[in-house]
């Protein structure tokens, strides 16, 4: 592209809050192959609120243990669970020993007794005792893999090293992510989501918004991952994300599209910003593309 033609199409997006970081991007934004969207604050709202707690009727000495615990924390499932906790009265004590493990949960330590929030796995991970699929009655594990169908996403909670609740917390699809995603197949782009959430509430989703290719509960090296083989197989690959989880996959696309109400991390990370937060913008970032790269020719 001419230097002018750039500067003019950088205008252009800059009007219509699509910020675009060089030339280069601008090129290749219209040759994509494949275009991977986080699920948590891309295809959806990334404002999860509580929607069921099991069982049903947690008492509130357990919920406040578990909600202070994850005060500490700044991951959007966390914040719902305070939320929830506020709204109900709970106060909260301070926790100690806080420790988020990325992608996993949280582990601290609250008026002495020890508390892990999070997957299944992490609870496994430190020999919790009586999970879930481990209950005499399978009402419980039934509960979740019902609400998981729902696209809600189901934590785990232990105290002292037993299981005490499974907590679902529900998030929005975007108002506008099917028909951005249908707008983006039609020309040809394949669309996936990738998310560390499980399978069953990720393909949930992802089924609500017309994709059917999941990368589900990949740590954020694994996104990357998944990126790089994708662009061994020469393919031009771009990114849609919106968390400090999603930079290094956002890093190493060959287009990297941050949400702009999305994390400083992504935005550094990414070449271009979506400053609506939509994924339209993506649809009218790769269309700027196309028709500056038209009209050069
Ligand atoms: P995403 O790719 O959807 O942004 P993350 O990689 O941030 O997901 O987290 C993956 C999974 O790890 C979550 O779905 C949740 O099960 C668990 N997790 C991470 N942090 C927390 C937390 N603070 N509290 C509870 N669960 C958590
Ligand atoms: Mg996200």
């Amino acid at each position: 592209a001419t230097p002018l033609s750039v500067t003019i199409a950088t205008g252009k997006g800059a009007q219509s809050g699509v910020l675009i970081r060089s030339a280069q991007v601008l090129e290749n934004a219209h040759k994509l192959d494949v275009l991977i969207l986080d699920k948590t604050g891309t295809v959806t709202e990334g404002k999860p609120k509580l929607s069921d707690t099991i069982p049903a009727h947690l008492d509130e000495s357990t919920f406040a243990l578990i909600a202070a615990a994850e005060d500490p924390s700044e991951h959007p499932l966390a914040r719902a669970i305070v939320d929830a906790a506020t709204e109900r009265g709970l106060s909260l004590v301070e926790a100690e020993h806080f420790t988020a493990i990325t992608g996993e949960g949280i582990s601290a330590s609250v008026n002495g007794h020890e508390v892990l929030v999070g997957k299944q796995a992490l609870l496994e991970q430190h020999g919790v005792k009586s999970l879930p699929q481990s209950l005499e009655s399978p009402e419980i594990a039934d509960a979740i893999a019902r609400l998981s169908t729902e696209g809600k996403t189901p934590v785990f909670a232990s105290v002292d090293g037993s299981f005490v609740a499974a907590l679902a917390v529900a998030d929005t699809v975007k108002a506008d992510s099917q028909e951005a995603i249908a707008a983006l197949q039609s020309q040809g782009i394949d669309v996936q989501m990738a998310t560390g959430d499980n399978d069953v509430t990720a393909r949930a989703i992802a089924s609500q918004v017309g994709i059917s290719h999941v990368i589900a509960q990949v740590s954020p090296s694994d996104k990357a991952a998944a990126i790089r083989g994708l662009q061994s197989q020469g393919k031009l690959v771009g990114m849609v994300g919106d968390g400090i989880n999603d930079a290094p996959a956002l890093a190493q696309a060959d287009v990297g599209f941050a949400i702009g109400t999305g994390t400083d991390v992504a935005i550094e990370s990414s070449d271009i910003t979506l400053m609506s937060g939509k994924l339209s913008s993506a649809v009218t970032a790769i269309a700027l593309s196309r028709s500056t790269m038209r009209n050069i020719k």
